[in-house]
């Protein structure tokens, strides 16, 4: 349920009401938002990971609007999106997120604000501002924007080259409250995109989290650098950062070697433009023991399968399944080529045969998620037509824990959207005639939803 002022701001958006009427709307004094609370914080003691279900923790309430402060924007998501932190948020996993609320509201006034009993999570938003707070200069009410989810103040030295250094780096609605996945979500200024003219609320909703920290892992200057022709392992190329690495790798003249676990995803991958692709269930690629040390003659299996299609060991190995891959990644990897990393979602302890690494001159790159500068770049090579949303499902606000359970449990592909202040599909689009000319490429996900 929604409040009459919600309501009537909905309406206004989706009448293209412009930024004065919005700006004098009233706002509610509550909201629908996706939260967890801290009260449930041991609710999965001794529970197993694969075990645990998101809709016992997950769920829509009724809250208080976000605060609004200095250099600060509310904007109404129209469509967010499921990301794996909001299935770590809600597994309490690998720690409670209500630490990183806690620590936040140690810094500073303003900090403390984030520490609440409940957490708004979400670190995707398209949809628009409705106010701005003092010291904003590039964005008003009215505004269509997607949300990039890098929270920083950058009051120290060490981010002025590169944000993601700064000491006060947090992901926007996991590190910090007042989410995406909320009918009002707060947000810095320097957070804010504008959200491409050819895309629906829920298709720019799922571009922003995933398709930036691949962009950082491949493209830009601080990660693996690919250039024209390297080859690319990706793994789980069919997901949400694998299916943008796939993308970015395709239009900057590499060569993806993609790693999935269906037909089904093999055959959109191959659609996109895909040539190698290894379906890891179907071969049966098991790659540590049952005492979790890697198997050296698995690991030459699949070294062979990937030479044996493109003729090269790979010059960048995109990884994130972590434990379970780890080891074959740093295996695979070309003498002197680079395994870049953002994640460990099958365990963050990797067991691997270093002689693998040093004797061969290759080097492994931490990378998290994206500067603003990089998010940029990324959201303008989609309103160019040259990188396109994976959207494969959507789902409403009150089914925000059920879509999150389909990705812990990797039953689904691409990215899953969720409706907030949208109430259907296919809205918000502005630009009519490019979005016709990349239709297809929009809906190439759509199959596997
Ligand atoms: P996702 O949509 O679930 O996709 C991950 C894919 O990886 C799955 O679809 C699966 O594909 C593959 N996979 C999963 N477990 C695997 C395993 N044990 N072995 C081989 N492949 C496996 O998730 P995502 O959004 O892409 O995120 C992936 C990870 O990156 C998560 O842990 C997330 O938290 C992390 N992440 C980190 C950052 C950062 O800034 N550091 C940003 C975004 C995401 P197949 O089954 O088809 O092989």
């Amino acid at each position: 349920m929604t409040t009459a002022n919600m309501d009537a701001i909905h309406e206004a958006i989706l009448d293209g009401a412009d930024g004065e009427v919005l700006g004098e709307l009233p706002l509610p004094a509550t909201m629908r938002a996706a939260v967890v609370r801290r009260e449930d914080e041991d609710v999965f003691a001794g529970v197993p990971s694969a075990e645990k279900d998101p809709s016992r923790t997950l769920r829509v309430e009724e809250v208080p609007l976000p605060p609004l402060g200095a250099g600060e924007v509310l904007i109404a998501p129209m469509a967010s999106a499921i990301n794996y932190n909001t299935v770590w948020t809600s597994l309490f996993e690998p720690v409670s997120t209500f630490r990183f609320l806690e620590r936040y509201g140690r810094q500073s006034q303003l900090g403390a604000r984030h520490d609440l009993p409940y957490h708004i999570v979400g670190s995707d938003a398209a949809g628009v501002v409705l106010r701005a707070g003092p010291g904003v200069t590039r964005f008003k009410p009215g505004d269509a924007v997607t949300v990039h989810c890098n929270d920083v103040d950058l009051q120290g030295p060490e981010g002025h080259e590169d944000s993601m250094l700064d000491a006060s780096q947090r992901i926007w609605g996991f590190e910090t409250n007042f989410g995406g996945l909320a009918d009002v979500s707060m947000v810095k200024a320097n957070q804010l995109m504008p959200m491409p003219t050819h895309l629906a609320w829920e298709e720019a909703a799922s571009l922003g989290l995933v398709m930036a920290t691949s962009y950082r892992m491949l493209v830009g200057e601080n990660a693996a650098r690919m250039k024209q022709g390297d080859v690319v392992l990706i793994w789980g190329a069919s997901g949400g950062i694998g299916s943008f690495a796939t993308q970015f790798v395709l239009n900057g003249g590499g060569i993806p070697v993609c790693v999935v676990s269906s037909p089904q995803k093999a055959e959109v991958l191959r659609d996109l433009g895909v040539e190698h692709i290894i379906d890891r269930r179907a071969e049966g690629f098991t790659f540590l023991d049952d005492d979790g040390v890697p198997d050296e003659a698995e690991l030459r299996r699949f070294g062979s399968r990937i030479r044996e299609l493109v003729g090269a060991d790979p010059d960048i190995v995109f990884e994130h399944p972590g434990r379970s891959t780890f080891a074959a990644s740093v295996f695979v990897c070309r003498r002197g080529g680079t395994i870049v990393t953002c994640a460990s979602t099958s365990g963050y302890l990797h067991l691997y045969d270093n002689r693998h690494l040093w004797m061969r001159l290759k080097r492994i790159v931490g990378s998290h998620f994206a500067n603003y500068h990089e998010a940029w770049e990324a959201n303008r090579l989609v309103d160019l037509g040259m990188i396109h949303p994976t959207l494969s499902a959507t789902r409403p606000l009150e089914e925000v824990a059920e879509a999150a359970g389909l990705v812990h449990r990797n039953e689904h592909a691409g990215k899953i959207g969720v409706l907030v202040g949208a109430p259907k599909e296919g809205l918000g689009v502005r630009d009519q005639a490019k979005r016709d000319r990349h239709a297809a490429e929009i809906a190439k996900f759509r199959e596997l939803g």
